[in-house]
């Protein structure tokens, strides 16, 4: 069965360390497990590292979170828009062309009509894609402003392999039906989510963390991996494994290899990716929430004139996370180099948005920097990828979760994917 030496107690360590049946160390460099899936507890709020709602396809997840948890998850109906020229569209904007202006309505039937019959693949340019897909005026309008916040690169670069799953591709005659009549097919693979009933999506991680317990080392940074030796140094210890599973970016478990071959350390050239700053902001309201706001989940933002790409109602996926008479945010900013300058407007921007009542309270306010958030697909990515698992498998070492398998995943596939890895290597069925 061997040593198992698991780096990072997020979401996907955690289950590593469930499914091995615990037998396995796991590091972790900060004082509480969880990673990106934690949440924050302030003021009476409860917040998330941005909203970390549960997608789930297979079943036996959901009963093991439950079981996990000892609750019931909230089953919630997504109810998502786009706010594009002062007016609310519901996601996804290629399948509500209904309630746009004439002008741009027009646009993008025309944009439909006349799109050019070009053969699609997965590693196309992204915007080539989106051209072919839903043609020039949806492209226009929302998929290429939107993605340029979002991903924060040259959009040139980004191809279309992580769309698979996340954007929903109505077929050219929904598009245009959907134009002059109100599209009532919901779209996507997060139309229906899950969420923990009480303290937020961290409940998930808090509650297997004190089951997992005797086998996590938190407050304890890896820092060197002698690889040809199977050996990690870790809080001034060495440690002997037979395999080291890790679930840190990829790009810092590459740093930390003692003299890895120099092909890896060029691979590792051709790896990017976007970070993101999350703001947290509890408020309290005079009359009532602002209308726009409603019901609603969360609100994207492709236009300029707002620095935020997205900004979520946590109060409305769970009441129980504010105190009475308040409402809960979170507004998210992206970045290529860490910095962002226009969020010290953000509440400026909200109540300009309409998403704050100019005369609401501010209770409570936190930012969460997140410099891993997006891996950026990009045409280096797959071989980079492919160059540096292979060395990395031989020498018996795993990266797996989002970032250590650098890919655009989310918390489902991180627990399957953990499962699969741990019965592999536990030599269990
Ligand atoms: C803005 C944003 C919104 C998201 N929304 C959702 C959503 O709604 N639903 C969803 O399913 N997913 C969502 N995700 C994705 C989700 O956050 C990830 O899939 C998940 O958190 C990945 O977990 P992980 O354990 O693989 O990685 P992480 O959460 O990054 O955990 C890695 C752990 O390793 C530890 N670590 C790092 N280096 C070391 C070291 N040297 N030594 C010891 N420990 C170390 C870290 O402290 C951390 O605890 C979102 C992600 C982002 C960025």
């Amino acid at each position: 069965m061997g040593n198992n030496i698991v780096i990072g107690a997020g979401i996907t360590g955690l289950f590593f360390g469930y499914f091995s049946k615990e037998s396995c160390i796991i590091f972790e460099k900060e004082t509480i497990a969880g990673g990106l899936c934690k949440s924050i507890k302030d003021s009476g709020f409860i917040f998330d590292y941005s909203g970390h709602f549960i997608h789930i396809k297979d079943q036996k997840i959901k009963k093991l979170l439950e079981k996990i948890i000892g609750k019931k998850l909230l089953k919630v109906k997504r109810n998502a828009s786009i706010y594009f020229e002062g007016i609310s569209i519901p996601f996804p904007f290629q399948a509500n062309l209904y309630y746009l202006n004439e002008k741009e309505k027009q646009e993008c039937i025309e944009g439909v009509k006349n799109r050019k019959n070009v053969k699609i693949y997965d590693d196309m340019p992204f915007i080539d894609w989106s051209k072919a897909m839903f043609g020039d005026g949806i492209t226009k309008y929302f998929m290429q402003p939107y993605n340029q916040k979002l991903w924060s690169c040259d959009l040139k670069k980004l191809t279309a392999s992580w769309t698979a799953p996340f954007v929903p591709k109505p077929t050219a005659q929904s598009i245009i039906d959907a134009a002059y009549r109100i599209n009532s097919i919901n779209y996507g693979y997060n139309s229906e989510f899950y969420y923990p009933p009480e303290n937020g999506c961290g409940d998930v991680a808090e509650s297997l963390f004190k089951k997992l317990k005797d086998i996590i080392l938190t407050d304890t940074k890896v820092e060197n991996i002698d690889w040809k030796n199977k050996m990690i140094y870790a809080g001034y210890k060495k440690y002997q494994y037979n395999n080291l599973i890790s679930t840190q970016p990829l790009i810092e478990l590459i740093k930390q290899l003692h003299n890895p071959p120099k092909q890896i350390l060029q691979s590792l050239k051709n790896l990017s990716v976007t970070s993101v700053r999350c703001i947290n902001i509890g408020i309290r309201y005079k009359k009532d929430i602002p209308e726009l706001i409603q019901n609603k989940h969360w609100i994207y933002f492709p236009e300029d004139k707002y620095p935020f790409y997205r900004v979520g109602i946590y109060s409305n996926v769970s009441p129980k996370l504010v105190p009475k008479k308040c409402y809960s945010l979170y507004v998210e900013f992206s970045s290529n180099n860490n910095s962002y300058e226009q969020c010290e407007d953000t509440v400026k921007y909200l109540k300009q948005a309409g998403i704050m009542n100019v005369d609401d309270e501010i209770v409570a306010l936190s930012v969460v920097d997140m410099p891993y958030a997006y891996v950026v697909f990009d045409k280096k990515r797959k071989k980079a990828l492919e160059h540096i698992n292979k060395f990395l498998n031989k020498n018996n070492i795993y990266t797996i979760g989002r970032y250590g398998a650098w890919e655009y995943s989310f918390i489902e596939k991180n627990i399957v994917d953990a499962k699969n890895l741990a019965l592999k290597l536990t030599n269990q069925k």
